[in-house]
């Protein structure tokens, strides 16, 4: 079975009722291709206005969420509260969440399981930093963050890994398709002997970093990227060209 293209819209902080009424408008106007399956993440507060506005084609994914059902964590958002909003997605162990808020790998692979079980679909991102690649640790950076996820997930089946270079990340310096490949590549390599043959075939792995309508289409092509994740880019009406640029409309 071939993968499903899948690209995700990241909008971080940022976003007002009015601005995302403008981005959505668009979104429902712009010519999606229906192979490729469409995700938006806007900021908690804005989650249900999205999802009740956005057409029925496109997702809605949390940009986080924790790893308890309910309590005492003051500021927190539990994946069954995303569920009960009628959100799909959610995004997990971005570089962001990793390096300001401090997530380690083991509370990211439990949030995961968590997730999972309260019956989301999780983008679960990783990714290298710039003195890491440079020391040549990036498949021992990945393959740790993936081992952490590993070790809580049993079923890989609504998992979709995000690559996410960290230099990459809002910089405007995209890895090139050779450089998203071979770490796709490595990814789908581990998944194949830590996990199985068939989850590594079947399982999603997004390119994330510096995305925009110029370059999806020839990172696209690459034989192991099966979407992209898309923080800037897709709070322009460019998202729409990025949306298309691997299916035949
Ligand atoms: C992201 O934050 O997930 C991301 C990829 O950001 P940008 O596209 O802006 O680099």
């Amino acid at each position: 079975m071939p993968r499903k293209f899948i690209v995700g819209g990241n909008f971080k902080l940022n976003g007002s009722q009015s601005s995302l009424k403008t981005l959505v408008e668009g979104l429902n106007q712009g010519n999606l291709d229906s192979n490729v399956e469409i995700v938006v993440s806007p900021p908690f507060v804005y989650l249900d206005q999205v999802r009740k506005a956005v057409r029925k084609d496109v997702a809605v994914a949390g940009q986080n969420c924790y790893s308890k059902t309910s309590g005492a964590y003051t500021g927190e958002v539990a994946p069954e509260m995303l569920k009960d909003l009628g959100i799909e997605w959610v995004i997990l162990g971005h570089s962001e969440r990793r390096e300001i808020f401090k997530e380690t790998d083991e509370e990211i692979g439990i949030k995961v399981a968590h997730a999972l079980k309260a019956g989301l679909k999780v983008m679960a991102c990783v990714g290298e930093k710039l003195e890491e690649r440079e020391a040549n640790k990036t498949t021992e950076v990945v393959f740790r963050q993936l081992a952490a996820i590993s070790k809580h997930v049993s079923d890989w089946t609504n998992v979709v890994i995000a690559y996410e270079p960290v230099w990459a990340i809002g910089t405007g310096k995209v890895a090139t398709p050779d450089q998203a490949q071979e770490v796709h590549k490595d990814i789908r390599n581990w998944l194949k002997e830590k996990v199985s043959p068939e989850v590594a075939e079947a399982t999603r792995i997004m390119y994330g970093g510096s995305v925009n309508g110029g370059n999806a289409a020839t990172l696209a092509q690459e034989n192991d990227v099966d979407g992209f994740l898309v923080g800037g880019a897709s709070l322009k009406p460019e998202f729409v060209t990025i949306c298309n640029a691997k299916a035949k409309m």
